[in-house]
């Protein structure tokens, strides 16, 4: 947290200590301008420390409660102790906070705690998991790096000694599947920096509909082949959404793949389309992917968008938590829940791009 009145080494000390704490903490100053925000307030948020300080909170977290950041009042010497709760709009995203505020002397500074950050809609926490994903994407991506650079060179050498045997040496027949082994960890190492740092992708308007069909028409043989009747409930003339394509159909394919090893013995699919709108006029196109298998079982609910979190034993645990990376990093979300009749709901929403057309033809409705 920059901006704390220290000398500079006890300062640093001070900053990380700040950091290191899993309740976000922001400071504003007497003109409601962001004074500091500790690293896990602007992950949580999901916004850049430097682009939001010096900023009106307002500007930063948009909420219809006026003043929310107040003290409250007539509550002095205990002051700020109550938490209480604020939905607002932050980083693109409704979240809502559980916190508790308190003057900072008589500066007319503000010290606000927030306890607590989940995803409006959803209820989903939000700081555990940006928290988490964060920390294991970066050393996914040192072990990448660590372990590409010798694989190179063993590769050149294996492809060195091999060129240097005589055709129809049987041990040039074991170095190319020893190659071939060199390439299946390449495979691995490049998912897993894709995992790490998703590439930045072209967003560019898209239709999920069509994305929905997509995956649905490219997996009909292997859905037909597990028993799984299909149904589609794609909306028509859905406003488009700013995402990669690529990655948008990455999403979809692996809530379809899931929701096809979610029913060993068959079922139903149902995949829908649809614009949503929330309480804070926000719309958003989802994409509801649900099967009819027996549910996230209860004790795993929580960590199945972590990386490396599978219950499958050929699975890597990577698809819901870089289906999640990228339905943040494009504004949206993607969310998990039990149906009462059975069976897992995966709802993966993105911003919608709505075009005068389409608010008048709602207006009309
Ligand atoms: P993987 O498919 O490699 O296991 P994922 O990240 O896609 O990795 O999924 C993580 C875990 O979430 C799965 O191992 C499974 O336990 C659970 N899961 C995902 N989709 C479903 C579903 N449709 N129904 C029940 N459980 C699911």
């Amino acid at each position: 947290m920059p901006r704390v009145e220290a000398p500079d080494t006890e300062r640093e000390l001070f900053e990380h200590v700040l950091d290191a704490l899993d309740t976000g903490l922001l400071v504003l100053d007497q003109d409601r301008r962001v004074a500091a925000i500790n690293d896990t307030l602007a992950r949580g948020w999901g916004v850049d420390r430097e682009d939001v300080m010096g900023r009106p909170v307002a500007e930063v977290f948009d909420s219809e409660a006026e003043r929310w950041y107040l003290p409250e009042r007539g509550t002095r010497g205990e002051q700020g102790r109550a938490t209480r709760e604020v939905r607002g709009t932050v980083a693109e995203r409704e979240v809502l906070m559980r916190y508790s505020s308190s003057g900072l002397g008589d500066s007319g500074a503000v010290l606000i705690r927030i306890e607590d950050l989940v995803d409006a809609d959803s209820e989903e926490e939000v700081f555990r998991n940006t928290e988490r994903l964060i920390s294991l994407g970066e050393l996914s991506a040192r072990v990448a790096h660590e372990i590409r650079n010798p694989l190179t060179g063993v590769r050149t050498t294996v492809q060195f000694v091999a060129s240097k045997l005589r055709a129809g040496d049987s041990r040039r027949d074991d170095l190319q599947d020893v190659l071939k082994e060199l390439d299946r960890i390449e495979q691995i190492i490049t998912d897993l920096l894709l995992f790490a740092r998703p590439q930045a992708g072209r967003p560019v308007p898209t239709d999920l509909r069509e994305i929905a069909e997509k995956v649905l028409d490219n997996l009909a043989r292997r859905l037909e082949d597990a028993s799984i009747e299909v149904e589609r409930d794609l909306d028509e003339g859905l406003p488009e959404v700013t995402v990669d394509p690529d990655m948008a159909q990455q999403v979809v394919l692996n809530l379809v793949i899931n929701a096809i090893q979610a029913m060993p013995e068959g079922g139903t699919l149902k995949v829908g389309a649809g614009l949503r709108r929330t309480r804070y006029k926000k719309a958003y196109v989802d994409v509801v992917v649900v099967d009819s298998g027996s549910g996230i079982p209860e004790e795993v609910k929580e960590k199945i968008f972590d990386p490396f979190f599978t219950t499958r034993s050929m699975g890597t645990g990577l698809g819901l938590s870089i289906s999640l990376q990228i339905a943040r990093e494009h504004g949206g979300n993607l969310t998990a829940r039990n149906l009462a009749q059975g069976g897992a709901a995966f709802r993966f929403s993105l911003p919608a791009l709505l075009t005068p057309e389409i608010e008048e033809g709602r207006e009309e409705k």
